[in-house]
């Protein structure tokens, strides 16, 4: 019995058991922790609303305070919504900013020349909707220029304005784009249509939070199984109210001062 205790007391140390109180290793986690994290991070990763800041000459998610508002689209084209939305424009005679998705673009080239042809300007929001964050440099260079090269056939021009989808972007792909010329367009209005929300919530959504200079997005294409009826139904409203405030609903190179294209 007591060759069986040594036995297991001489296992214990050999596993690398301790008698240091459990307090003791405790105290070591969870203060020390940030210490250590930016001991051995050198570089944080800045923000979007950081990268903003430091890049604000190509990085914009509003325009200047002036009484205009400017309505985006974005993951179009596609045949279930986009031309809904389109009738609606026109109907009220409002232009607006489309941002195309490449693959799309390829698929249906007819609802692009409508979106020109009818007054709208057009935008690069890549070319099959990757998170550009997570792309190498060459992956993302790649999505831009070949999505730019389909809208350019299509619209006749390389569009200026690029949304990233998601909004994410990181400060190397900013410095390349700002290089190249290109202007980085979020949004400071969310309609979040994109999760099927119903007319009043999408009308709300954007009425509650819109003031001058706003840049709002919404959707008018979605991936399979989505519902944009609600952005559908509440367009005209949204438009008629927006009016009535006095705001002039202009397109982003309008409110932005900048050409449409490259
Ligand atoms: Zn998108």
């Amino acid at each position: 019995m007591r060759l069986r205790l040594i036995m297991l007391f001489i296992m214990f140390i050999l596993l690398g058991g301790s008698f240091a109180p459990a307090q003791l290793s405790a105290a070591s986690s969870p203060q020390d922790e940030p210490v250590s994290k930016s001991d051995s991070s050198e570089e944080e990763q800045l923000t979007l609303g950081q990268l903003r800041q430091k890049y604000a000459d190509t990085f914009k998610t509003n325009g200047p305070s002036t009484k205009q508002v400017a309505l985006t689209f974005d993951d179009v084209p596609d045949p279930r919504f986009t031309p809904q939305v389109l009738d609606i424009l026109k109907k009220y005679k409002v232009r607006a900013t489309f941002f195309i998705v490449g693959n799309r673009a390829e698929k249906h080239p007819d609802l692009v020349r409508r979106m020109v042809k009818e007054g709208h300007i057009v935008g690069n929001h890549s070319y099959n909707h990757p998170e550009f964050s997570k792309l190498s440099m060459n992956a993302f260079r790649k999505q831009i220029l070949h999505t730019g090269d389909i809208i350019r056939d299509l619209a006749g021009y390389t569009p200026k304005m690029i949304r990233p989808p998601y909004g994410d972007i990181n400060e190397q792909q900013l410095q390349w784009s700002a290089k190249q010329r290109y202007s980085i367009v979020n949004w400071n209005v969310d309609s979040l249509d994109w999760k099927g929300l119903p007319k009043d919530k999408v009308k709300e959504n954007i009425l509650s939070a819109v003031k001058p200079g706003s840049i709002v997005l919404q959707h008018a294409g979605g991936g399979v199984g989505s519902n944009l009826n609600g952005t559908i139904e509440a367009l005209p409203e949204v438009i008629k109210e927006l009016r009535n405030r006095g705001y002039e609903l202009v397109t982003l190179d309008e409110m932005l001062g900048l050409p449409k294209g490259k």
